[in-house]
Parts: structure tokens; sequence; C-alpha cells
């Protein structure tokens, strides 16, 4: 072979390897509607969080369509809190899946008891509020971080013996550090506290998927207080829109969120979005 061709295809090569290599550097976020996020990590993990995923707005679930289908590989599944609109598909993950359980004891060990998830996955990487574990062989951080709001576990066996709600401990948020990719926080179904600021002191939040949808959590305007508090980079609106007595779109945060200089990004349901390192890259 003549020199220039060897030189090249070894170029090619080099630039082949490169960009195979950039891909995979990447970490992705999906967002199924309501409080359900996916997140692939650069490694290729995948974490599934408050994983409703049968909820009305994912058109992966519209017209009988079963959105565990596409579901091929969730590492682990982290709960806010034991609510039915957060805790959704859960155990139907877990059994399809095998992926491990992250969420406070109390929730998880009702979960097994009154909703037969898997036992053996709901054991490891259980954890409370302050606390901080690795998974993904330490590619991936988690923090469990307060929130504000209620927390029961519906009980499927319910009837005349057994109560509807079971305890479901304390409701939370979660940071989500991700080696050579973005820190996540996830609010949960909060209501806004000025401590958020400490989490915003303690932790670089990249992006903020936040609760905005009123009624039972934050009001935008407060969402937008909670994305300042947390200093976060950019903010996503989450946990709207999903039924009547919810804020129905957007808007309303995306100018307060204006007024702070924050900047906003609204996903659609069914969108994923990837990150270069900790920067979102926009299409
Ligand atoms: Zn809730």
């Amino acid at each position: 072979m003549s020199k220039p061709i060897t030189t090249f295809i070894l170029i090619l090569f080099v630039f082949l390897i490169s960009a195979v290599h950039a891909a995979a550097q990447e970490t992705k976020l999906k967002w199924f509607g309501h409080a359900a996020f996916s997140i692939t990590t650069p490694n290729g993990k995948v974490l599934i969080i408050d994983p409703w995923l049968t909820n009305p707005l994912n058109p992966e679930a519209k017209d009988g369509k079963d959105p565990l289908t596409a579901l091929t590989r969730v590492d682990y599944i982290l709960l806010t809190h034991g609510h039915r609109d957060h805790v959704g598909d859960a155990v139907a993950i877990a059994n399809k899946t095998g992926a491990s359980l992250i969420c406070n004891p109390e929730l998880a060990a009702n979960l097994v008891k009154l909703a037969d998830f898997p036992a053996k996955q709901a054991d490891a990487d259980i954890m409370g509020i302050g606390g901080e574990i690795q998974i993904a062989d330490g590619e991936v951080t988690v923090a469990m971080t307060p929130a504000v709001h209620s927390s029961s576990v519906f009980n499927p066996k319910a009837g005349p013996n057994e109560p509807e709600r079971a305890y479901g401990g304390n409701p939370a948020g979660f940071v989500i550090i991700i080696k050579n990719g973005p820190t996540i926080y996830h609010s949960g179904d909060t209501a806004y506290f000025k401590d958020m600021e400490t989490i915003g002191e303690q932790y670089t939040i990249d992006v903020a998927l936040l609760n905005i949808g009123g009624h039972y959590g934050m009001e935008p305007k407060m969402a937008a207080r909670a994305a300042q508090s947390v200093h976060a980079k950019i903010a996503i609106p989450q946990h709207f829109g999903t039924n009547p007595g919810m804020t129905q779109d957007a808007s309303g945060f995306a100018g307060d969120l204006k007024k702070l200089g924050i900047e906003f990004y609204e996903m659609k349901p069914g969108q994923t979005v990837s990150f270069k390192g900790n920067q979102l890259i926009r299409k």
C-alpha cells in the first residue's frame, strides 16, 4: 500500500475511534412525562427516577402501548417517595430488568411487603436523607436530599383488614453526580424550602428537574425560586400538565426564571437530551 493511502486510512481510523469515544462520553436524559426520567451514563448504566411510565403524557404509553416494551435495561430505580404517581411501574420494571432499588428503608420495606417488589433488589442501595452512595462501579454518586411533602405507599392488597395506605418514610429529592457528566437535581414532589440553598452550596447543580405542578407541591413561582436557591445552571420543569388540577404549562415558570436570569429548558414527554461532559447539547 502506498504511503499516502496508509496515512489516510490511519487518520480515518483515529477519527472513527474518537467519534465512538465521544458518543460514549455522553450522558442521556429522557423525560417520560410527570416526574419520570431516565439517565444513561457515559458507561451505559441506566438509572430511572419515579418511573410512572404509564402516565397519560408518555407517548410510549398511548393507544394501549406498553411503555415497558422499549425498556430493555435499567440498573437502578430511584424513588423520591411512596405516592403512586412516583412509584408508578417500579415493581414491573424491577421484575423485568433486575434493577436495584434506591429509596428510604420504610418505603422499600413496604413495597416488598405490600406490592411484591423483589426483596433481593431492595437491599444493597437503600439509603437515608443526608447520605451519599456510590453506584455504577463508582461512576455515579447519589445524594438523598430533604423534601417537604408527605409519603405513603398505596397498598394493592387494601381491603377490610388492610389499610389503603402504609407508611412510606420521609419524602426526598436526589442529587445525582455523574463522572464525566452533569450533576442533576431531582426535587421529588417538594414544597419550596429555604434550606434548598444548602443543596446549592454543597453541590454544583448543572440541571435542576423541578416540580412546578402546584396544588400538591411547588407553584411555578416558587419552583423558579428553588432553581435560584440550588444555583441551577439550567432548570427543566416536570410534574405538570398531567391532569387538570395541576399547572398546565411551563410558560409562567419560564417567565419567572427569565426574571431571575436562570436558563430554562423545556423537554417534551418522550424526549431525550444529551450532555457532553456537564454541558447540555442544544440542537
Ligand atoms: Zn407526592
